[in-house]
């Protein structure tokens, strides 16, 4: 049997909805990337766990996906399924001062009902885009706020079980988290604290209207595309003192407003915004002598 058509039996056996080929670049908010094998739709956390499982069992890459924003998916055929948690039934639950809430939730929608409910903790993540799962993958953070400061649990899947980790059993890093490609995050507790309902939805819109001024928060980007290099340094401000602001490739261009992002027209390839971010590690290796890490994650 075909490897699309064992995906679509494996799926239909588990009854998961799942979408047969589909283009990458309708997913990311680079809007780049080839046909991917499929999307997968699980409804519950044990169904999903579920599904990987099967997947594992027969050989069929797969790979969490979020929002889609922090991916620069390849050009050309994915060999994979991506495994999207947009449509789990279980939702947003209120506890106290906890939270439990899905990985395919939004994570700016999570921050807006935390702050509603006067729960503070998470205010500094409110612009970043992407989903809960997609920040705990990453170790999302802004503004000295990161998501592994307030996660108390974290529910994965493991040998098609769903598998609740304590904090102190992961050992997060500046955008970093221990779980490997082949982990599927379905859902979290944070522990927030109380807040003032009035003060936190003002930091949250000062939060915003920082990052409107400085980033290019309405071109299509996947954020920042490497890692800071430490020792206080920040990336957007080297590849701005070696002049690339501006510099384009086909449809993809180093932004004008924060040299770090790469932003796209519609009709970029991800050839193009791999050739720009080549020409950037090489400039800024060869006359600063630092080797850039990506921070977005690519599906090759
Ligand atoms: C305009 C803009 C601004 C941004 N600003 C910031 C910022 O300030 N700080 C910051 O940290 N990031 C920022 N980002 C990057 C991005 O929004 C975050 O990394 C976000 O947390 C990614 O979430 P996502 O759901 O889109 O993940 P995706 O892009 O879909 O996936 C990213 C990675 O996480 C994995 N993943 C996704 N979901 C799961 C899951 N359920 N289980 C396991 N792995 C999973 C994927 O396989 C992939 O490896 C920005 C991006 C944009 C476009």
């Amino acid at each position: 049997m075909e490897r699309r058509d064992r995906i679509a039996k494996i799926c239909t056996d588990l009854g998961v909805n799942a979408r047969i080929g589909q283009k990458m670049s309708h997913f990311t908010s680079l809007k780049v990337g080839g046909e991917i094998d499929a999307i997968a739709y699980p409804e519950t956390r044990q169904q999903a766990a579920q599904l990987v499982h099967a997947l594992n069992e027969a050989g069929i890459r797969w790979s969490p996906l979020g929002y889609g924003t922090n991916l620069l998916v390849k050009d050309g055929e994915i060999q994979r399924v991506a495994v999207s948690l947009r449509t789990l039934e279980e939702l947003l639950v209120f506890d106290e001062t906890r939270v439990h809430v899905h990985a395919g939730y939004s994570l700016p929608r999570l921050v807006n009902a935390a702050a509603d409910r006067g729960l503070a903790g998470i205010q500094g993540l409110a612009p970043i885009p992407g989903s809960v799962g997609g920040a705990i993958k990453m170790n999302a953070g802004s503004h000295g706020y990161e998501i592994a400061d307030v996660i108390e649990t974290v529910a994965v899947a493991r040998a098609g079980e769903v598998v609740t980790l304590k904090r102190a059993e992961i050992a997060f890093a500046y955008r970093w988290s221990p779980f490997t490609e082949t982990d599927l995050i379905l859902g979290t507790t944070l522990q927030l604290k109380h807040g003032d309902v009035a003060a936190l939805k003002e930091e949250i819109k000062q939060y915003k209207q920082h990052r409107s001024a400085t980033q290019p928060v309405r071109d299509s980007s996947a954020g920042c595309i490497f890692k800071n290099p430490g020792q206080g340094l920040t990336t957007g401000r080297i590849i701005d003192e070696l002049g690339l602001k501006g510099k384009a490739e086909g449809g993809a261009t180093i932004s004008t407003l924060h040299a770090n992002f790469i932003v796209t027209n519609g009709a970029a390839t991800a050839s193009e915004v791999f050739t720009l971010i080549d020409e950037i590690r090489s400039r800024v290796a060869t006359e600063r002598g630092i080797d850039l890490e990506l921070e977005v994650e690519v599906w090759e």
